[in-house]
C-alpha cells in the first residue's frame, strides 16, 4: 500500500512563537490611521525617551528576509561587515549603477526611534491590556521631543507623567514607502495610564505589570561579525560576495 502524502510542512514552534511575540509588542500605524498615544516613562536609566536602533533590513537567511543590527551602532567595538560591504561596492561595482542603487536602497542602515506607548482607546474600544513599542523616524521623534521641550519650558506636566501626562496624536498619511509622513500633535487631553489599561486581579494596572524594556523588547539580532558573512552572501549572491570580500572564505 502506498503511503499517502499529506500536504503541509512540520511546524517550527520557535519561529512561530517569535513571530507572534513580535507582532504582539509592536504598535503599527497603518496608512491613513490616526491614534492618540500616551507615552510611558522611559525604560532606560539614561532617561532618554527614545531608544535608537540601527538595522540593516531585507537581509536573507535561509530564504527569510530579516533585519540585522548594525554592529557599528550595537556591537562592542566591532566592525559591521554589512556596512563594509556597502562601502566597498562603490569601487567594486563602480560600473553598475543599478546594482549599487538597489543594494543601498534595500540594505543601507536604517535608524528608528523607539518608545513605549499605550494607545488611548477610541469610542467603543476596550482598555489596553499591555504596552507597545512604536518605531518612529527621526523627524517624527523630533516632533515628540519638541513637545516635551515645550512642556518643560512652560513648566507644564511632562507627557511621560504616568498620572497626568497628555496624549499625543500621531497620524499617518495614505502613502506608503518613501511617501510616508507622520503628523504629531499635542492633544491637551491629560489622563492617567491607569485609566486606559486593564487592571489585574491583584489590582496592578497592565501598563505597570507588563512594562517593557524597550531595548530588550525589540529583540535586535546582534550577531558576531563572522556570522554575518554567510548572510551577506545569501542576500547578494555568492559571486558578488566573492568580488567584494575576496579575503573571506565562507
Ligand atoms: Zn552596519
Amino acid at each position: 500500500m502506498a503511503i499517502r502524502q499529506r500536504p503541509g510542512f512540520p511546524v517550527n514552534v520557535e519561529r512561530t512563537a517569535k513571530v507572534t511575540e513580535k507582532t504582539n509588542v509592536y504598535f503599527d500605524l497603518k496608512p491613513g490611521q490616526s491614534v492618540n498615544l500616551r507615552f510611558t516613562p522611559p525604560s532606560d536609566e539614561s532617561g532618554e525617551l527614545f531608544f535608537v536602533s540601527a538595522q540593516h533590513f531585507k537581509m536573507k537567511q535561509e530564504g527569510q528576509p530579516r533585519a540585522y543590527a548594525c554592529l557599528r551602532a550595537h556591537g562592542v567595538d566591532q566592525e559591521c561587515p554589512i556596512c563594509v560591504f556597502l562601502e566597498r561596492i562603490e569601487e567594486v561595482f563602480a560600473d553598475n549603477d543599478t546594482l549599487r542603487e538597489k543594494l543601498h536602497r534595500e540594505h543601507d542602515v536604517a535608524y528608528r526611534w523607539h518608545a513605549q506607548v499605550v494607545p488611548v482607546p477610541k469610542e467603543g474600544q476596550g482598555l489596553a491590556e499591555q504596552t507597545y513599542v512604536i518605531g518612529l523616524s527621526k523627524a517624527t521623534a523630533d516632533k515628540v521631543s519638541k513637545i516635551l521641550m515645550m512642556e518643560k519650558d512652560n513648566r507644564l506636566i511632562l507627557l511621560t507623567d504616568p498620572d497626568e501626562g497628555q496624549a499625543i496624536n500621531i497620524s499617518r498619511n495614505e502613502k506608503t514607502g518613501f511617501g510616508t509622513r507622520y503628523e504629531v500633535m499635542p492633544t491637551g487631553l491629560r489622563m492617567s495610564l491607569d485609566a486606559i489599561t486593564t487592571v489585574s486581579a491583584a489590582g496592578v494596572p497592565a501598563w505597570e505589570e507588563k512594562f517593557l524594556n524597550v531595548r530588550d523588547a525589540l529583540k535586535l539580532r546582534i550577531e558576531k561579525p563572522e556570522s554575518l558573512y554567510p548572510i551577506i552572501a545569501e542576500t547578494v549572491g555568492i559571486v558578488a560576495f566573492a568580488k567584494v570580500f575576496p579575503e573571506v572564505t565562507l
